[in-house]
């Protein structure tokens, strides 16, 4: 059983027209950092209402006691939309257990455990590094969040909060691959490993004895990576009846 409850919307941050952040109250169940759930509403639109439902990430931390999600708009996308509209006050559906195993129990040891992100994917590892736990076993994680547009970087103050938090153990880098700005490496992340740019200028490397890769969000910046790590760094899917160094989150 995991029925739909109720959340309280608090807050509708609106960041750009496309990305925005609810705020929200409700009793869901504990949940591991890297989760995601699901949330839904009556659609308007149709005659007998239909209830239109899709996963989101948590931003927020287990402990945390508001619930934070990261949404981006989708061009006629019908959940999305209405989300975008809600304000201080309305009700969405949420379900009570939280569903998922992009979650750090679930990665092996390892020296340096990279996080790639494109867009609103930056959510799980906010989730993650907000929440802390289970991370001493890393010498060095590096966090890269992908972005079209530089005021796309939404939680560049949080990572910048969790930079100080870790004491140089996180490394943060911001890609963007529609137009430049001195402090983000520019274009796409597999175009970055081809040409080692990433890797130069973090000052670790990626291989099969001594990282861990997870990969979220665009379905094929996930493909494409991973097909590079395989095929040029020896690198293999994770699975818990096999150990391997990438674990993958799609986004859509
Ligand atoms: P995005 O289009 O995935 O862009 C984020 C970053 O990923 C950009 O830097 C983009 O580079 C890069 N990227 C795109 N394709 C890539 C690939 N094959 N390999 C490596 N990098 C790649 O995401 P967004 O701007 O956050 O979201 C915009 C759109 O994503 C939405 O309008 C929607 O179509 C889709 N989306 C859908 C859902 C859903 O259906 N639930 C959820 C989230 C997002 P470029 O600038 O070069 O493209």
């Amino acid at each position: 059983m995991n029925p739909w409850i109720n959340a309280d919307v608090l807050e509708v941050k609106r960041w750009t027209n496309n990305l925005f952040s609810l705020i929200l109250n409700a009793s869901i169940a504990p949940f591991y950092a890297g989760q995601y759930t699901k949330l839904s509403l009556y659609d308007t639109n149709t005659l007998n209402k239909n209830k239109i439902q899709r996963a989101y990430s948590y931003v927020s931390a287990p402990s945390d006691k508001k619930i934070e999600i990261y949404i981006v708009r989708i061009i006629n996308g019908k959940l999305s939309n209405l989300l975008y509209n809600l304000q201080n006050g309305d009700t969405v559906f949420i379900k009570e257990k939280s569903f998922g195993f992009f979650i750090i129990d679930e990665i092996p040891d390892c020296e340096t455990l990279w996080m790639f992100a494109t867009g609103t994917a930056i959510g799980p590892y906010c989730s993650i590094l907000k929440e802390g736990k289970n991370l001493n076993r890393f010498k060095n994680i590096v966090l890269i969040h992908a972005v079209r547009y530089q005021n796309e970087l939404t939680y560049l103050p949080l990572m910048k909060e969790l930079d100080k938090k870790y004491h140089g153990k996180l490394k943060i880098q911001t890609v963007i691959s529609r137009e430049k700005n001195k402090y983000s490496l520019t274009g796409r992340i597999p175009y970055l490993l081809k040409s080692k740019i990433l890797e130069t200028h973090i000052g670790l490397s990626i291989n099969s004895k001594t990282s861990h890769v997870m990969l979220c969000g665009n379905p094929l910046m996930v493909k494409d990576t991973c097909c590079f790590l395989i095929e040029n760094r020896n690198m293999q899917k994770h699975l818990r009846r096999k150990q391997g160094n990438i674990t993958m989150e799609n986004y859509w």
